[in-house]
């Protein structure tokens, strides 16, 4: 926090926006807390309950944890394929 007032303004004007949907359903667009994807306002310091059947709301199927990240993994390949493809 020992930054100058301009370098934390233009910090914060690149930080990562928060994607939750506001009520005219357009993303909040907040600044993201560090590290997350979500703004303070949004579960960005609060991030849920620990995973696992111990802790209640699991999911089986399409949407556990596992499956959740493997998606994210093959769209990451296909779009840094896609990357490739425009550049040559
Ligand atoms: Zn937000």
């Amino acid at each position: 926090m020992n930054q100058r007032a301009d370098t934390r303004l233009r910090n914060l004007r690149l930080a990562q926006r928060c994607g939750a949907r506001n009520r005219a359903g357009q993303p909040c667009q907040c600044p993201a807390v560090r590290g997350r994807m979500r703004c303070r306002l949004h579960g960005g310091l609060s991030p849920g309950a620990p995973k696992g059947q111990a802790n209640g709301k699991y999911t089986d199927g399409y949407f556990t944890a596992e499956a959740v990240a493997e998606r994210r993994w093959a769209k990451s390949l296909v779009g840094a394929f896609a990357e490739k493809e425009k550049n040559g």
